[in-house]
């Protein structure tokens, strides 16, 4: 049995720029490590198996949920499911790391749930609703209905961010970096 260690969560809308205040925080020496989720989704231009996500078919998704391998998992896009893997957080704290995970709203109040205070929970806030759709459709990955179903999501996600431990606005990104930084520093400190 691995010893708990704690977590940092990171949730937001899709577009709010989590994934890039997480890799920030990766580069920084704070002793943390992503969690790497598994997904039913198709890869996206670049993004490697093992390193972005592990990338399952339906079938092998469906059967990781029966055997038990996941903390928590989602459909979180329709016919797309989300998961995050026991063996992964184990693995992580075997080696005396943070786990930080970047998780959609749902996920992340699950898993808050689940670890209490060893978790940091925070919530990246986009500018407004006008900007967090021209990001969306700046990053031309999704077509416009997977946009739409992406926006009404956003809406949501930020009627529950209050039940984070901290709403983190992304206005100017260098700002939010730094911010990032030392709430999860004063976390890890305690
Ligand atoms: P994308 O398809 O854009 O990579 O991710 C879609 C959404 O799924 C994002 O909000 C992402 O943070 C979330 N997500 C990624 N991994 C997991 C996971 O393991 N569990 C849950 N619940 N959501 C996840």
């Amino acid at each position: 049995m691995v010893q708990p260690g704690k977590v940092i969560i990171f949730s937001a809308p899709s577009g709010s720029g989590k994934t890039t205040l997480v890799r920030h925080l990766l580069t920084c020496k704070l002793g943390l490590e992503f969690s790497i989720s598994a997904t039913s989704r198709a890869p996206r231009g670049g993004e490697v198996d093992g390193k972005d996500y592990y990338f399952l078919n339906d079938e092998d998704f469906r059967q990781s949920v029966l055997n038990g391998e996941f903390i928590e998992w989602e459909e979180v896009y329709s016919g797309s499911m989300y998961g995050t893997l026991r063996s992964e957080v184990e693995r992580i704290w075997s080696h005396g790391k943070t786990v930080i995970f970047d998780m959609d709203v749902v996920g992340g109040l699950n898993l808050k749930s689940l670890y209490k205070d060893n978790a940091l929970a925070i919530f990246v806030m986009p500018p407004s609703m006008e900007e967090l759709e021209r990001r969306l459709r700046g990053r031309q990955t999704d077509d416009e209905d997977k946009i739409r179903q992406r926006l009404a999501k956003a809406r949501k996600e930020i009627g529950r961010s209050d039940r984070f431990d901290h709403i983190l606005l992304n206005n100017d990104l260098e700002t939010a970096k730094k911010e990032a930084e030392k709430l999860v520093q004063s976390f890890l400190e305690k």
